[in-house]
């Protein structure tokens, strides 16, 4: 397992928007913390230094501008990069954003995608050498970034929610995750799919992973789900 892996603080009042961020956040290998206002997101900020911090600029109480005003003033967190998030698309807003010390600019309603790339970037100038986030267990290693899995040094292939289901199990190996767990996990909570449809992606995962050879990583634990190892 990577030594730390690289946190984001996620400052943004609505809980259905700040549910979204940090869920594709953590699949993609993020630790995640959350703040609904600004007076909570200082004190995060305080006691555990994010790495990133994806700010929106409508808050009640503190505004976003104001927030990433204070966070650059003082020496100690004038280093972390803040990415600011509103719903305003005139240039003139977006300039006033930058001028505040943000240090990238997303309007709303952005593409999550694009959000993911950008918090990328930000990682790559702070702590180039942690970005496409590995994570390793036994003989696997899965790349975050470049979305590619290895096994014994041999790829291994697999489909878009096998990827996130091993994703989900390196990140905490040995626990032990039921069906709905990984549901929300891995297909969000959203959606309606049945608890068996992650048996069924478990065996193709397991399938995948033994491609070229070894044994089964991904054990079954009775009346209570899967873990990894
Ligand atoms: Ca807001």
């Amino acid at each position: 397992m990577p030594a730390n892996r690289p946190s984001v603080l996620v400052v943004e009042d609505e809980a259905a928007q700040r549910e979204v961020l940090a869920y594709n956040l953590q699949a993609e290998g993020y630790e995640v913390a959350r703040a609904e206002n600004g007076d909570d997101a200082l004190l995060l900020v305080e006691e555990a230094p994010p790495d990133v911090i994806i700010l929106d600029w409508m808050l009640p109480g503190v505004s976003g501008i104001e927030i990433c005003r204070r966070l650059k003033s003082r020496t100690e967190t004038r280093s972390i990069p803040v990415i600011m998030l509103s719903a305003r698309s005139e240039e003139g807003d977006r300039v006033r954003g930058l001028e505040t010390g943000a240090d990238d600019y997303v309007v709303k309603p952005y593409s999550v995608v694009e959000l993911m790339a950008r918090v990328r970037t930000q990682l790559r100038r702070i702590r180039p050498t942690t970005v496409g986030m590995r994570l390793e267990f036994e003989d696997i290693v899965l790349d975050s970034e470049t979305h590619k899995v290895t096994r014994n040094s041999k790829p291994i292939k697999l489909g878009p929610t096998e990827f996130r289901l091993l994703a989900t199990f390196m990140d905490k190996p040995g626990r032990v995750w039921s069906r709905e767990q990984l549901l929300d996990r891995v297909w969000g909570r959203d959606i309606y799919v049945d608890t068996r449809t992650v048996d069924v992606h478990v065996g193709r995962l397991r399938k995948a992973l033994c491609t070229h050879g070894g044994s089964n990583p991904v054990r079954t634990v009775r009346s209570a789900g899967y873990a990894l190892g």
